[in-house]
């Protein structure tokens, strides 16, 4: 089926990451091949994706300008975004000027030619890091929830590495913040990134 499974396009403030608080236009695709919960990871998936519309990389494209003509960046996020972005519809958002930023779980490695078109790549593992597919990162983003510990990270290639309090019920609480903060204390190179967001109450 051509095309592209798209959850939702809009137009906000990147939440969280070393960008945050820059506007960004967000590509949500549809679909994961995980399922976070409380049980299997410490904290529940709160992240509708299942949702979506079937878009030609054109019709992606107007969508993008009608929600912002001046916006540069581009967020592709998901569910995982790398399931469904490929080449063809990268290059095609470059040629109309876009910067091209990914949210990837990690397990899936893009091909050469598509990595090579990311302008910037986070990378907030979900998976035991030996299935962790990428080779090089932007930033490595752990979620973390009270009690968690800090995995040695596969990914030696990356310039900024956070660590995420994982927020419960759309709430963050103090012992899982104390908890992140003490773990940046005791790793230095790490860093607290919050989900802005959610405490802004924006999308
Ligand atoms: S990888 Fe991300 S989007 Fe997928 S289920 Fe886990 S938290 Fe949700």
């Amino acid at each position: 089926m051509s095309g592209y499974q798209i959850n939702e396009i809009f137009y906000s403030l990147q939440g969280e990451g070393v960008r945050a608080g820059t506007p960004a236009l967000f590509l949500r695709f549809s679909g994961c091949n995980l399922q976070c919960s409380q049980e299997t990871h410490g904290f529940d998936c709160d992240t509708e994706f299942v949702s979506g519309r079937r878009l030609s990389a054109e019709e992606i494209g107007e969508e993008l300008r009608e929600c912002s003509p001046a916006c540069r960046w581009i967020i592709c996020t998901g569910g995982e975004p790398l399931l469904q972005l490929d080449t063809d519809l990268a290059l095609f958002l470059k040629e109309q000027g876009y910067l091209l930023a990914v949210e990837t779980n990690g397990s899936v490695e893009p091909a050469p030619p598509l990595l090579e078109l990311l302008d910037w790549i986070t990378c907030s593992p979900k998976v035991a890091e030996h299935a962790v597919r990428l080779s090089r990162c932007d930033e490595l983003k752990y979620v973390r929830s009270y009690g968690q510990g800090l995995p040695k990270p596969k990914l030696t290639r990356m310039e900024h590495k956070l660590i995420s309090p994982a927020f419960a019920g759309g709430h963050l609480d103090r012992r899982t913040l104390e908890w992140c903060i003490e773990l940046v204390k005791e790793n230095p190179g790490w860093r607290l990134s919050l989900q802005q967001h959610k405490i802004w109450n924006i999308r």
